[in-house]
């Protein structure tokens, strides 16, 4: 996809704070934190939102989970938790049409984040 900032990320063509790399995902940190660890977490392929996600691809998801884990164990959030969000299409807040969950963490979340 030519016109997708993530995709342009996940190329290099854009910069971003690249935290994890390998060859089917890229985390970089989101340009607008919410709290004191905010990485996204994507797929380099382009896939526009999680109801595209094929079954050939669903590996992928396990792929983006393992990454979390270890972004958290690197940021030393994973003893004291973290969250993992998809926001889905519209009503989802979703706002960049590249699938990417938020890791967001570090301090003590409330209901609204
Ligand atoms: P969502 O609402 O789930 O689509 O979230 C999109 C997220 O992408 C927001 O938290 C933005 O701050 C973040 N974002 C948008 N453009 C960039 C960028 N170029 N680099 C890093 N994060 C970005
Ligand atoms: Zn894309």
């Amino acid at each position: 996809m030519s016109d997708c900032i993530f995709c342009k990320i996940a190329n290099k063509e854009v910069p971003s704070e690249i935290v994890y790399e390998d060859d089917r995902v890229i985390a970089f940190k989101d340009i607008n934190p919410v709290a004191p660890v905010h990485i996204l977490i994507i797929p380099k392929q382009h896939i526009s939102d999680m109801t595209a996600v094929t079954e050939a691809e669903a590996g992928l998801i396990g792929d983006i989970h393992l990454a979390a884990v270890k972004i958290a164990k690197e940021k030393g959030i994973d003893q004291t938790g973290f969250r993992l969000v998809n926001n889905c299409k519209e009503d989802g807040g979703q706002v960049v049409m590249h699938l990417h969950y938020h890791l967001i963490g570090g301090r003590k979340l409330g209901v609204k984040i």
